[in-house]
C-alpha cells in the first residue's frame, strides 16, 4: 500500500515525470489549487463518503453486522462511536490516531479485540462512571494517608 522502499529503481518515465515536475513545479501546484477551487464541493464529497465507507465497515464488524450500541441497541449511524472496552482510548488515540485514520488502522490491523459499538449517550454514561470511580478511589488515597 505505501511506499516504503526507497532504493527502488525508478522507469525512465517515472524519471521524465520527476524532472518535468521539478522544472513545472509553480505551474502543476497552480494548477492544482485551481482545480480544487473550481471542484472543491466535489471533492470535499468525495472524501467524506470515502471516509464514511471505512467508518460503516469498521461499526459493522464491532457491531457483528447491525451497526448498533452493544448497550441499549440504538442504531442511528451519526451517533454511533467505536469505545475502547478498557478505556485506552486516550494513548490508543495517540498511537493510532483519531477518525478515518484510526479506522483504516482498524481494518489494516483486522479488526483487532478490545472494541466495541456504543452511542454518544452510552459512551458518556460509561465516562462518567469511570470518572466517578477514579474519584472514589483517588478520596480514599487521601484519607488513608
Ligand atoms: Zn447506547
Amino acid at each position: 500500500m505505501y511506499q516504503t522502499d526507497k532504493t527502488k529503481q525508478l522507469t525512465a518515465k517515472q524519471l521524465q515525470r520527476k524532472e518535468y515536475y521539478k522544472t513545472h513545479r509553480a505551474e502543476r501546484l497552480a494548477q492544482r489549487k485551481e482545480y480544487y477551487k473550481t471542484h472543491r464541493a466535489e471533492i470535499l464529497a468525495q472524501a467524506k463518503e470515502y471516509s464514511n465507507a471505512h467508518r460503516l465497515a469498521v461499526l459493522r464488524h464491532y457491531s457483528n453486522g447491525k451497526i448498533e450500541c452493544a448497550v441499549c441497541g440504538f442504531s442511528d449511524k451519526r451517533a454511533l462511536q467505536i469505545d475502547h472496552i478498557n478505556n485506552d482510548g486516550n494513548m490508543d488515540r495517540r498511537l493510532h490516531g483519531s477518525g478515518l485514520q484510526f479506522y483504516m488502522w482498524l481494518e489494516r490491523n483486522h479488526y483487532p479485540a478490545g472494541y466495541q459499538v456504543l452511542c454518544a449517550n452510552c459512551n458518556a454514561i460509561k465516562a462518567a462512571k469511570n470518572l466517578a470511580r477514579k474519584r472514589v478511589k483517588s478520596e480514599v488515597r487521601i484519607t488513608n494517608d
